[in-house]
């Protein structure tokens, strides 16, 4: 149960007008006549029907030039909630958002992902439930669930695909698991995926072109392309760790999760980064342990922090040439560990990138840090159940109310 992707929004249905209305062109009914072209009755018709689903809000009257001031319209954001869940490799962060994306309540947890599938979404369900009973609402008022995994999913159908760090969960259907306590789409991405969706929904919405880069155990990259995720044709976009970035005995000798020698994730990675430290004596058995280093000021750490930075910058400055990105914004553990990441990352972007694609480009760590998956779940959801297309059916399948019938055909 992933929802109905195949419905077509009318042009101007009730579906669109809830989308100007969301975007804040259509504050007011003449707004909206005026967008769309719509004659003023058709337009009260459509937002009866956006009403009677709970959608709409009237703010009371805006400033009047003259005649009778017009009644300013908004989106009801309390219209349902969304449940989000950002699934680690041994940790997970859990919420319970309005259609506006703003967390009611939420819930973190040392949950490994290796437990398996039934045990994992059994905990996750569990959870689900005592957050909705924590903000007083029903299970009836769940709009959509929304979950990120570490590793690779076909998005169509939710399930992940040969994930790596994922023992038991290659193949399982996890909306399903789902389908018995909520009748909702249940959407399932990889972990970047919905980090970058959370970042450039939260802070960037105004950019069409950004990359995500997560650095943690491993490192990916979530790409937003014209404002949506690009997923590629296998689902396999961005997975940028597993780009040869050195040759030489040295790197040959670092074979990667993947097989290969020379990959970006197997030199520059957290989980690298922590090998080299045990190397010279350090007590570091993980990313964790790296970033408590690099904070800590311990030279060893931070100067491999910012050799790891330049690494990233170089994958990075291709991919700038590439695709010319107007913001990279930099997230997972490791980047928050030290600003030296960051500086490694901006010193090769911008020496190695063509002038022309880096004279506006930002690089900036990531502003909701260890929260972005958990928000980019939530948003997944509320993209997808307030697309035009999700509104015009939901109208559709509603029994029609007393006013619709006296009012029908336009
Ligand atoms: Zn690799």
């Amino acid at each position: 149960m992933t929802g109905d992707r195949t419905s077509v929004a009318h042009p101007f249905g009730a579906g669109t007008l809830l989308q100007l209305i969301r975007e804040g062109d259509g504050a007011t009914r003449a707004d909206l006549s005026a967008l769309t072209g719509l004659a003023r009755s058709t337009i009260a018709q459509r937002l009866e029907q956006l009403r009677s689903q709970g959608l709409l809000r009237e703010l009371g009257e805006s400033d009047s030039t003259g005649g009778r001031p017009p009644m300013m319209l908004a989106f009801n954001e309390d219209a349902g909630v969304a449940l989000a869940a950002d699934l680690g490799a041994t940790h997970s962060r859990l919420a319970v958002t309005n259609l506006g994306g703003t967390v009611l309540a939420e819930d973190s947890a040392d949950m490994p992902i290796a437990s398996g599938p039934e045990t994992v979404l059994d905990l996750v369900d569990e959870r689900f439930h005592a957050l909705l009973r924590e903000v007083g609402r029903d299970d009836d008022v769940v709009r959509g669930i929304g979950i990120g995994v570490p590793g690779p999913v076909e998005h169509a159908t939710g399930r992940p695909r040969n994930p790596p760090i994922m023992p038991g969960w290659d193949g399982y259907p996890i909306p399903e698991r789902f389908a018995d306590r909520y009748r909702v789409p249940v959407l399932v991405d990889n972990d970047v995926n919905i980090m970058a969706l959370g970042e450039h929904w939260t802070n960037w919405a105004a950019v069409d072109h950004l990359l995500f880069i997560k650095v943690g155990t491993g490192i990916g990259c979530g790409i937003v392309v014209a404002g949506r995720i690009h997923r590629g044709a296998e689902g396999a976009a961005g997975d940028i760790g597993h780009i040869r970035v050195a040759a030489g005995d040295e790197a040959d000798s670092i074979v990667c999760s993947c097989g290969n020698v020379g990959c970006l994730e197997a030199l520059a990675g957290g989980g690298a980064m922590a090998a080299r430290l045990r190397d010279q004596g350090l007590d570091a058995a993980d990313s964790r342990a790296v970033v408590e280093l690099a904070r800590a000021g311990e030279p060893a750490a931070v100067r491999l922090v910012r050799d790891s930075g330049r690494l990233i910058g170089e994958v990075l400055a291709a991919s700038v040439n590439l695709y010319n990105p107007s913001v990279i914004v930099i997230g997972g553990d490791v980047s928050q560990a030290h600003e030296q990441l960051l500086a490694g990352v901006r010193e090769v972007v911008y020496q190695r990138s063509l002038p022309l694609a880096t004279r506006h480009l930002r690089v900036v760590r990531s502003q909701l840090a260890d929260r972005a998956g958990v928000i980019g779940a939530a948003v997944m959801v509320i993209e997808h159940v307030l697309s035009p297309a999700a509104i015009d059916a939901a109208i559709a399948a509603a029994p029609p109310g007393p006013r619709e019938l006296a009012g029908a055909g336009d």
